[in-house]
């Protein structure tokens, strides 16, 4: 069927349904570097306000760090724009080597592998490396681009309830005769901001004879002591067999991902992860901005010391204040508010308050679980969270949803 008039309204009410169930989605436009205080268009048209962003995944506020934008300039001017290749062909500069090496002794791996996202890290990891003798084991809350690659990985696969140790124990145990066995999980949880049980998984994976991977996206870069991740967090550097990472969080923002881990499984990925073979390599002006960035965090643990403290001053404020925090230590700190509807409405008084932040509800995170996810950065001061503190306090008490339990906000205002 052509695109006529018929087809346009199956598609309209489509659109029509999502907006009239209150959870369509709108861009807002930032006029400015990502930072702890942006300008920002909303609505499209309006003058620009200047408000706190609290919702960024830039954790050690690394994306607009005047040494980072430097060396992405000088990457510029010495190694070109673009590559125009995937990396096989001639799509691999010195610096492309030089990150990989930087990635690999900084995750405390053996070997590590570049792609455009880790988005495509996990698109093309499992089938690069798993066949149908293997199965998949995965924490049932895993990244949807997990999920993705699993789909396209001829491996069987199975789930466990979300950290729960005594079920993956069992899963292991029930596919025991499968070749390989690998477990799949997240190191930090992005929607509720909890740590995956590493030391846990990893004596289960040697008691099964399974091999580990981590997903260390919302990790990388600050969780554990010298922020190399969940698996330092869980004192199991060096156990964990395959680590995908992103740089578009806290090491610099700007975009690609990687496979590290046994030089085996990476050398594998060169061979066969179809992102890698088919889609381009990482720009220079990117690679060159992410090797200062490990450079600078190699160095010093100054920012993520600084996040750390800027999440303890912010659970315990949000908590005293009297709203529904997600317990925990990272700095993903989600404010439960369990209606779409009403996270839609509290953001939106919020930015009228001075506070960039986003109301989450399904599909991105399961119904009845609406909420504004906050993210502390290194960026942030403590007058930025004193201000935005008293911003949540003042929406809450306007929505009366202070000191209140979870089901006195359900009553009212319904999942
Ligand atoms: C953000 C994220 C990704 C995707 O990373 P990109 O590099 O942006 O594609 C993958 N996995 C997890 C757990 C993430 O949080």
């Amino acid at each position: 069927m052509a695109f006529n008039n018929e087809v346009r309204n199956i598609y309209q009410q489509e659109l029509d349904i999502i907006r009239s169930g209150g959870i369509f989605k709108e861009e807002r436009i930032i006029c400015a570097p990502q930072n702890s205080e942006i300008e920002v268009e909303f609505p499209i048209g309006s003058i620009h306000k200047k408000v706190i962003n609290i919702c960024a995944n830039n954790y050690l506020g690394l994306s607009s760090h005047p040494d980072v934008v430097e060396a992405a300039h000088k990457g510029l001017d010495r190694r070109g724009y673009g590559m125009s290749s995937v990396r096989f062909i001639c799509g691999t500069q010195d610096i492309h080597k030089e990150l990989e090496h930087k990635l690999a002794k900084f995750l405390g791996t053996e070997d590590t592998i570049l792609f455009p996202s880790c988005m495509d890290a996990n698109a093309g990891v499992f089938e690069a490396v798993l066949s149908e003798q293997d199965v998949m084991i995965a924490d049932r809350l895993v990244h949807a681009s997990i999920v993705d690659g699993m789909r396209l990985c001829k491996a069987m696969t199975d789930t466990y309830k979300h950290s729960d140790m005594a079920h993956l124990e069992e899963k292991l145990q029930l596919h025991a005769k499968m070749r390989f066995r690998l477990i799949i999980t997240d190191g930090s949880f992005s929607m509720d901001g909890d740590l995956a049980k590493l030391d846990k998984i990893v004596e289960l994976a040697e008691k099964y004879n399974a091999m580990v991977f981590v997903d260390d996206s919302h990790a990388s870069g600050f969780i554990g002591k010298t922020g190399r991740g969940t698996h330092e967090h869980c004192g199991v550097l060096g156990k964990i067999d395959i680590i995908t990472t992103t740089l578009g969080k806290a090491l610099g923002g700007a975009s690609g991902g990687c496979v590290s881990g046994r030089k085996e499984l990476v050398e594998l990925c060169r061979q066969k992860a179809r992102p890698y073979l088919f889609s381009n390599t990482i720009p220079p002006v990117v690679v060159s901005g992410a090797i200062k960035v490990i450079d600078l965090i190699s160095s010093t643990t100054e920012r993520r010391d600084k996040l750390e403290k800027n999440t303890i001053f912010w659970r315990k404020g949000l908590t005293e204040a009297g709203l529904i925090i997600k317990e925990g230590e990272t700095p993903i700190v989600p404010v439960m508010l369990f209606n779409a509807i009403l996270s839609q409405d509290f953001a939106k008084e919020l930015y009228e308050e001075g506070i960039y932040a986003v109301g989450f509800f399904f599909p991105v995170v399961p119904k009845g679980q609406a909420r504004i996810r906050t993210q502390l950065s290194a960026a942030h001061d403590l007058h930025h969270l004193e201000k935005a503190l008293a911003a949540f306090t003042k929406v809450g008490k306007k929505f009366d949803i202070l000191h209140k339990t979870k089901q006195e906000i359900i009553d009212r205002f319904g999942m």
